[in-house]
């Protein structure tokens, strides 16, 4: 027996030294998309640093880091939306990173001490076109307008994109005005909320629903489609701008941070400085149709390009992270289930 308990540390041994040759990057993500593949290998490439990835959804990762306490191999947290963001933050996961490159790279407003936003997303208003008037709807506000009774459809007030865009209403009107706004759109429901950004949009395509809102890159998504029933479904509906004339489109985020326990500090504050390099930006924000963090990259995207200018809401994300829980508040109080 003692031969083979020689065997074991002998292995363990090599396993160790193999470890500390090799560089690697433990990344949980709740990002799926295929053109990711590319973006890691590329950040493998510049830096000799492997990436072992696990990908599940955002709950389950931030469970499991939990489960796994101080002895979690997770390095970074990927996920999208503020909401999602601020729950880990409030959980006490993240590190705080001081790097020059990303602080000069992404904007103020798109980050916090612990987390970075990389892409941005807007929430817009999608109409039918033949049952409702252009003029009706130009604003978050119209939805709780009497004029659209019986015509607003949308998915959970507890989704994290209806939770982000109540934080930042709650910013711009307060809570008290805010609330009202919530039991007005209730008040309009066509239908109980189900389903996601997508089937919303279908369903106002459909005549279902007059109005509805959508995050940006599900329209782009199916203005891109190589199915033609899809590219039809968009002739059908109008994408608005909501809040031009006041405080522009609520914008959320894709982004990340490094973990408390990360045991590769390094290869963590690396892949988020590599996150928010050009080709990293361009990768990360046209594979899923959104917009880079960083200013001054230019992406090629023409379904983007055929959505048009707007002006987004300046609002800081850590804004709307903060602004969270009092949203799901006011959702809970209104109806809006
Ligand atoms: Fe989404």
């Amino acid at each position: 027996m003692k031969s083979s308990r020689l065997l074991l540390a002998l292995l363990a041994f090599g396993a160790i030294t193999a470890s500390a040759q090799e560089k690697v990057l433990n990344l949980y993500s709740a990002r799926h998309y295929q053109t990711d593949e590319a973006l890691y290998a590329n950040f493998t490439r510049q830096t000799g640093i492997r990436i072992n990835r696990i990908e599940a959804k955002e709950d389950e990762l931030l469970e499991r880091i939990r489960n796994e306490g101080a002895n979690s191999p997770a390095d970074i947290f990927l996920t999208v939306d503020a909401a999602r963001l601020a729950k880990a933050d409030e959980l006490g996961l993240f590190a705080a990173v001081k790097s020059k490159t990303l602080e000069q790279r992404i904007p103020a407003s798109l980050r916090s001490p612990d987390w970075f936003a990389f892409s941005t997303r807007a929430r817009v208003i999608v109409a039918n076109k033949d049952t409702v008037k252009a003029g009706d709807v130009q604003n978050y506000e119209d939805l709780a307008s009497p004029k659209l009774k019986g015509k607003v459809c949308s998915r959970s007030g507890s989704h994290p994109y209806n939770i982000s865009l109540m934080a930042a209403l709650i910013a711009h009107m307060g809570e008290a005005k805010a609330e009202e706004w919530a039991r007005g759109v209730v008040a309009n429901f066509a239908r109980a909320p189900k389903g996601g950004d997508t089937d919303q949009i279908k369903s106002v395509a459909a005549g279902e629903c007059g109005v509805a809102v959508s995050n940006s890159y599900y329209l782009a998504r199916l203005l891109r489609s190589e199915k033609p029933e899809d590219r039809r479904m968009m002739e059908r509906v109008s994408i608005i701008w909501p809040n031009q004339n006041s405080f522009g489109t609520h914008i959320n985020i894709s982004g990340g941070g490094m973990l408390k326990t990360a045991p590769n500090k390094e290869s963590a504050v690396k892949f988020l400085e590599y996150l928010a390099s050009d080709d990293a930006q361009r990768y990360f924000a046209d594979g899923n149709n959104e917009w880079p963090a960083v200013a001054s990259v230019v992406v090629k995207n023409p379904a983007l390009e055929a959505m048009g200018k707007f002006k987004a809401d300046s609002l800081p994300v850590a804004t709307l992270a903060k602004n969270a829980v009092a949203a799901q508040r006011i959702y809970d109080r209104a109806g809006w289930k």
